[in-house]
């Protein structure tokens, strides 16, 4: 899955989610995960602090 995130909301979202924000400034582009897990992971380490998942397109299946 290839996920960005919500700079407004810091929500993570798997591209294509009706979610996403359509200003280009709205949003970054995360990279490709497994889970949504390891792309919270990510951004977390990319400096975004109280990052979530769109309950949305991210409701884990596990
Ligand atoms: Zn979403």
């Amino acid at each position: 899955m290839l996920y960005c995130i919500d700079l407004k909301t810091n929500q993570v979202h798997i591209l294509g989610c009706r979610h996403i924000p359509k200003k280009n400034v709205d949003k970054n582009f995360l990279g490709r995960f497994d889970n949504p897990n390891d792309a919270i992971t990510d951004a977390g380490l990319k400096g975004y602090t109280n990052v979530n998942s769109c309950s949305d397109c991210c409701s884990s299946s596990t």
